[in-house]
């Protein structure tokens, strides 16, 4: 009989497989963006993906278990899809988006994922386990709010192609508002939402 313990370890072992993929996928990413400010908000969340590997093996450890990992389909074809897309628009106006589309995707399948892995380690009574999975899951949510800022900011209104009054504010005209809140590390925060209207 499969217990939720069961189902915890395995959804574990598919995020543990999930997140080296995305750190070895982040680097193309970042290449293929041509937005300095998606390539500094790709790399920041490189660092914080590298983060994820080392807290879920210290959550493998507080289950007593070695981290081993079992091939995430989804975030194999997700990473795949991301690969086309970005061939797909190399060189066009829209490559921007592209590639937070398809990043915003991966971090939605994570925020998930996270999201159960969070409440069933509470469930199991492994408070140290739930506490590492949270900051995981701020992270990811951060990343996926700042990728959308950043298209809303710039990426959206350039992928249009035509240049205008309003596609003529560029990323460079937005420098502060995307700077803050897609480069530096990400953490949870209560007043998103009222931050991006000021
Ligand atoms: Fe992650
Ligand atoms: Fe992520």
């Amino acid at each position: 009989m499969k217990t939720l313990k069961d189902l915890f370890l395995d959804e574990l072992a598919d995020m543990y497989d999930a997140e080296k993929r995305v750190v070895k996928a982040l680097p193309r990413m970042a290449k293929a963006a041509t937005s300095p400010f998606l390539k500094g908000a790709i790399l920041s969340h490189l660092k914080e993906t590298e983060g994820h590997v080392q807290k879920l093996e210290q959550v493998f450890q507080i289950f007593e278990m070695k981290p081993k990992g079992k091939t995430c389909e989804a975030t194999k074809g997700l990473l795949e899809e991301a690969d086309e897309i970005a061939a797909d628009f190399k060189g066009s106006p829209a490559i921007n988006a592209a590639l937070i589309s398809a990043a915003q995707r991966v971090e939605h399948y994570e925020i998930a994922s996270y999201g159960c892995l969070h409440e069933w380690a509470g469930l199991l009574g492994k408070r140290g386990a739930a506490a590492l999975l949270q900051q995981i899951l701020d992270e990811e949510k951060a990343s996926d709010e700042s990728l959308t800022e950043l298209a809303r900011a710039s990426s959206n209104e350039e992928s249009l192609g035509e240049p205008g009054p309003k596609s003529a504010k560029t990323a460079n005209d937005k420098k502060p508002v995307v700077m803050r809140r897609a480069i530096r590390p990400a953490r949870p925060s209560r007043n998103r939402t009222a931050s991006i209207t000021e």
